[in-house]
């Protein structure tokens, strides 16, 4: 059954309609691509998954229950988590700091960062956790804000795993990242994907997504034009004309 339920999603904005018609029905464990060209509304489905806009028609149900009125809280307490285009850690924050503060916000704590735990307490603990698990533990008192693309990403994900998020919607995560730090990071997506999240990824990088993809959505126009097996999307032709059909903005 499906953990994520988007069904006739539609947004207008000035009356212009950015996203038109979307229905989409992801099972629990399931790795799912978001592909298609710049603008093609990728970026606004999560938006409207997340609870930064309210759909202008249509329905987001997660684990079964009707969430499209609710905010971005209530959906992160509900399991959902998302990385954003541009990194969302404090970056004057240590690595261990930014995961803790997630810790403690799942717990109800107090946000105050006057009352972080002390080193070696059960937050601290889990946070170290969090960060053995994506990789990072070498740069737990590294302030956020100077690591590298790679390493913020995992610390991204890492603020996701304490925050318990059971759905996890990953907007490019492979931009600006190294190319020798890419191969790492498609590990910690696998391996949070295999311990039994649910992923959603818009990604840009085609073997990234084929090698990662349990079933490729592939958006064009604001509408869903397919979502499918790897195999079956690339040998799509409407697909392919979708991405021909933009110069510049095929696949990468
Ligand atoms: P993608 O992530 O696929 O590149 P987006 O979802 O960011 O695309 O954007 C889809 C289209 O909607 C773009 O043309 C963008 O300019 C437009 N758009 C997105 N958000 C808004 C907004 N809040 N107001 C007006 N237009 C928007
Ligand atoms: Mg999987
Ligand atoms: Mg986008």
């Amino acid at each position: 059954d499906a953990v994520l339920e988007v069904a006739g999603l539609g947004l207008t904005i000035g009356g212009a309609k950015i996203l038109q018609g979307v229905s989409l029905q992801v099972a629990r464990g399931e790795l799912v691509g978001v592909i298609g060209p710049n603008g093609a509304g990728k970026t606004t489905l999560f938006n409207l998954i997340s609870g930064v806009h309210r759909p202008t028609s249509g329905t987001v149900r997660l684990n079964g229950r009707d969430v499209t009125a609710t905010s971005i809280a209530a959906r992160a307490r509900a399991g959902l988590g998302r990385t954003f285009q541009t990194s969302s850690l404090f970056p004057r924050l240590t690595v261990a700091e930014n995961v803790r503060l997630a810790t403690q916000r799942r717990l109800g704590g107090s946000l105050s960062v006057l009352s972080f735990p002390r080193r070696g307490d059960a937050a601290s603990r889990e946070a170290a956790e969090h960060l053995a698990t994506v990789g990072v533990s070498h740069r737990a008192d590294v302030a956020a804000g100077d690591l590298s693309h790679g390493d913020k990403r995992k610390v991204e994900i890492a603020v996701l795993l304490a925050m318990e998020s059971s759905v996890v919607l990953l907007d490019e995560p492979m931009a600006g990242v190294a190319t020798g730090d890419v191969a790492g990071l498609v590990e910690v997506i696998r391996s949070i994907n295999r311990t039994g999240r649910t992923v959603l990824m818009v990604e840009h990088h085609m073997d990234v997504v084929l090698g990662l993809a349990d079933r490729v959505a592939v958006m064009h126009h604001g509408e869903l034009l397919t979502c499918d097996t790897p195999e079956k999307v690339m040998a799509d032709e409407t697909v392919q004309s979708a991405y021909l059909g933009e110069a510049g903005a095929g696949v990468s």
